[in-house]
């Protein structure tokens, strides 16, 4: 038995359900890792893998919040802190929901690799709640994200851990966990990122996620030896703000995006994605992206029932590079031979985790360059630590030094990964690559902490 399967066996027990996506996160990483805990026995020794997969403590607790109809409303909110060797715990907050502890586990074990990545001084953290923004009044969120923060406050601060967005969770959110936080502890410090930009938050914070997805895949042609993205056709999945972002940067270097999706349906348009529209239909949250069709009649809309079985609408329509930008396995092995079979040669990873394992070995295998989330979209957290380093100096940074450091950051992070891989014989492997590096870096400074 190698060490990776040894080590997988050792974590099998009490896998259960919910588990599941936290459990296909952490075999990907220990398999990519094996040779490393093959050519260096200090990692065993100090039983890094053991200690690297419990989180540090989860926390969970009661939200509890009036309706509009003056109704209780009761849901559970979580925070888990995974691990600060490399610095204060930091990572997103989805509302959804889907949310439950073994999604944050798997968000919160990306974001320890994808933070180390970033080469910044941030540990992983993940939290939420199973709240469901849709359809809730703008006072409902309020009210709702003032009663998540009640108890949120006792576990944050800027040297201790900084929440920021994630799905669900964008500037309106933070703006009103800002302001709560403020209140209660009477302290005005960045112990949230994503803020409003008039209440310490950084330019380009909304766009970094996206656009960094855009910088990565650049970067990882060139090394590559493919051709560009601009003139080229890409399909994007989703509509949210990682999904618009890479958009916009798509297009603004010259790039055809034919597609974009919601959870309900997905709009291809030939001529290219009317990105203003699609903001518009998005600002106002109860209209549906089937309304594009309205003013766009050469465009299709498929809904989420008429989907081949088994596949995903997106990933059907031919491209030179698509970008996976709307939640977990998203896309699968059906969707991975439909790329192929089109031509696709490059796959961003835009959202967390978006393709299946088995999505994931066939594009590899096919020699498809395939650029996994937690490098390909560690961006927006690298904004995010921009923003903690613009508070801690109670300074601001212009647009243009946040996204000159954001196309640093990606384009390093990028090279270090397709390093690490040639060093340990994967080259071309970004997923194997991604997690050496990342891991290597938090595991390093976990042997000198001691235990
Ligand atoms: N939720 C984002 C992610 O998945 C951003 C986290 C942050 O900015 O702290 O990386």
């Amino acid at each position: 038995m190698s060490i990776a399967e040894k080590e997988i066996k050792k974590f099998e027990h009490g896998n259960c359900a919910e588990n599941n996506v936290f459990y296909q996160a952490m075999e990907e990483v220990i398999y990519s890792i094996a040779p490393l805990l093959e050519s260096d026995e200090r990692y065993s020794r100090f039983g890094i893998l053991d200690r690297l997969v419990v989180p540090d403590r989860i926390i969970k607790f009661k939200v509890t919040w009036l309706d509009d109809n003056n109704q209780i409303q009761v849901n559970t909110g979580y925070r888990v802190q995974f691990n600060n060797a490399l610095g204060p715990y930091k990572g997103g907050l989805r509302f959804h929901p889907s949310v439950n502890e073994g999604i944050l586990k798997f968000l919160g074990f990306e974001q320890i690799l994808k933070n180390s990545l970033t080469g910044l001084p941030i540990g992983g953290a993940k939290g939420g709640s199973d709240f469901d923004p849709k359809g809730k009044s703008d006072f409902e969120v309020m009210k709702f994200c003032t009663a998540f923060m009640t108890e949120l406050h006792k576990y944050i601060g800027p040297r201790i851990d900084v929440p920021a967005g994630d799905i669900g969770v964008g500037a309106r959110e933070i703006g009103y966990l800002f302001g709560e936080y403020k209140k209660i502890t009477s302290s005005y410090e960045g112990a949230l990122t994503g803020k409003p930009y008039f209440l310490g938050g950084s330019l380009m914070r909304p766009e970094a996620t996206g656009y960094g997805v855009v910088y990565f895949t650049q970067s990882m042609l060139e090394i590559e030896n493919k051709e560009p993205l601009e003139g080229k056709i890409c399909t994007v999945s989703g509509a949210g703000n990682v999904a618009l972002h890479v958009i916009e940067k798509l297009q603004e270097i010259g790039a055809v995006v034919v597609t974009c999706s919601d959870s309900h349906g997905t709009v291809y348009d030939p001529r290219g994605i009317d990105l203003a529209l699609v903001k518009e239909l998005k600002l106002n949250r109860s209209n549906s992206l089937e309304m594009y069709v309205q003013t766009h009649t050469e465009a299709k809309y498929t809904p989420v029932s008429e989907y081949p079985e088994g596949e995903h609408a997106v990933w059907n329509i031919p491209c030179y590079a698509a970008f996976p930008c709307a939640t977990q396995n998203e896309l699968f092995e059906a969707d991975a031979r439909n790329l192929i079979e089109n031509g696709c040669v490059s796959v961003s990873e835009g959202a967390n985790m978006p393709s299946t394992p088995n999505a994931i070995a066939l594009l590899q295998s096919h020699k498809v360059c395939f650029a996994p989330a937690k490098a390909a979209n560690a961006g927006g957290v690298a904004v995010s630590e921009f923003e903690m380093s613009q508070n801690a100096s109670m300074s601001k940074w212009s647009y243009e030094k946040v996204n000159y450091k954001l196309e640093e950051t990606m384009q390093m992070i990028c090279k270090r990964v397709a390093l690490t891989a040639k060093d340990y014989g994967v080259e071309g492997n970004y997923v194997d690559g991604a997690n050496i590096a990342g891991f290597k870096k938090v595991a390093d400074a976990m042997i000198a902490e001691g235990i």
